[in-house]
């Protein structure tokens, strides 16, 4: 038995400039559970000139419109505090348990947070006792290559990773650590994907600030050459930061090992191959950023351990514990204890699985691990002492899944 896994990073049923990931409360959970995941944190946005609180009960009320088979909260993704009540709505939703707030350093476009953005939302999260999570990628850099790279009839895939340099990441993860502790506020940088960034984690952490560092699945596996394919077979991995060379992947498991990254999560983003992503089929900065992954989590990541890479208790606090401390669900969330939810999963580490987009439970049309062979699979799973999965097999019922108030983080 392993507590129920806790994944921090989803989008589910998430409308950006057109174009909707393909799971939604209902198919994403289900997906999520059989991955032995039992509550997953997603993110809400408010567009620019949109008043927080309002854009926050809009989403809540859509994605809502299905239902849940595990626990779920979210973050509020802020792009524009300038609209009216800024900081009343944010003191609201920090009350009814959204307890932190989402930065996007990069792209550079309308969901872009400025550095005087970013700053007055560090100083609200500080104020109200929220977490500050920040994507941290430097948008001018990027596109300043991007254009280059066009104007020199760049197209193909690959050139999302030859116009997002692991520099332009790790500028930005030292420029949000250190506006964050100026700040005073705590900060979680997102989904890193090279040791550039995760070294700007170490030196904070080093100096007790409070500061922690997050990759995703994919990072550790997923090479960039796999974005240099014949064809548009590439833009299966043009998820944001990009995939990186093999060095990387190295040291982001000795910084997980180490405890300089806390968190895996999954980014869990999907779209599908045709229909969505080739909309960028002449223009890769036009295909939709973002990679399915929220069910394949645990099996991949047990497969590291089997493999020597981490041990087993890093995993447990990796996947559950650490998501769930840092995020205000702990102890109730990450644990198996007496007053834990008995969020439980029977997991079975002898069992192997070939990754297949044709077993998935996601709605997408592909697999990002198409083909490798995952260890370990949940076998039962238990949400607040329910069977969700019973012998690998749904047993939910519909709407069994609770919103999860969160508690502040400081
Ligand atoms: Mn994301």
């Amino acid at each position: 038995m392993i507590p129920g896994l806790v994944d921090p990073h989803t989008h589910f049923d998430s409308p950006y400039e057109g174009v909707n990931t393909r799971d939604d409360l209902e198919s994403g959970s289900i997906a999520a559970a059989f991955g032995g995941t039992t509550s997953v944190i997603d993110f809400a946005l408010q567009l620019p000139g949109q008043p927080i609180l309002e854009a926050f009960r809009e989403w809540r009320a859509r994605v809502e419109l299905t239902s849940s088979v595990i626990d779920y909260g979210f973050h509020i993704t802020l792009t524009d505090l300038d609209v009216a009540n800024a900081e009343a709505d944010l003191s609201q939703l920090v009350a009814e348990g959204v307890t932190s707030f989402k930065f996007y350093m990069a792209p550079d476009g309308p969901i872009r947070a400025d550095d005087q953005t970013l700053f007055r939302g560090l100083q609200l999260a500080a104020d109200l006792g929220a977490m500050a999570l920040v994507h941290a990628e430097n948008a001018d850099v990027i596109a300043v290559l991007q254009r280059q790279a066009l104007e020199q009839g760049h197209t193909a895939p690959i050139w999302h990773a030859r116009t997002r340099p692991a520099e332009a990441e790790g500028e930005a993860a030292n420029r949000a650590i250190q506006l964050a502790h100026a700040a005073g506020a705590p900060v979680y940088i997102v989904h890193i994907s090279c040791v550039e960034a995760a070294a700007e984690v170490a030196r904070a952490r080093e100096r007790g600030w409070p500061v922690w560092g997050e990759t995703c699945t994919q990072y550790l596996y997923i090479e960039e050459s796999a974005l240099d394919q014949p064809g548009f077979e590439g833009a299966k991995y043009t998820f944001t930061p990009p995939p990186r060379p093999s060095a990387q992947i190295a040291g982001l498991w000795t910084a997980l090992e180490r405890g300089t990254l806390s968190v895996v999560s999954t980014d869990h983003c999907p779209y599908d191959w045709r229909g969505q992503k080739s909309l960028g089929e002449s223009d890769f900065t036009k295909i939709p950023g973002g990679a399915p992954g929220v069910e394949e989590r645990l099996t991949m990541i047990y497969r590291g351990v089997t493999e020597g890479r981490m041990p087993m208790n890093v995993m447990i606090d990796a996947l559950a514990r650490n998501p769930a401390r840092i995020f205000g669900l702990y102890p109730r969330k990450g644990a198996i204890a007496p007053g834990s939810d008995a969020d439980i999963v029977v997991f079975d580490p002898t069992v192997r699985t070939t990754m297949s987009a044709a077993s998935q439970h996601s709605r997408v049309d592909y697999n990002l691990f198409e083909g490798e062979t995952g260890a370990g699979a949940a076998r039962t799973v238990l949400v607040r002492g329910t069977p969700v999965i019973q012998d690998g097999e749904l047993v939910a019922e519909p709407g069994h899944g609770r919103f999860l108030a969160r508690d502040r983080v400081s």
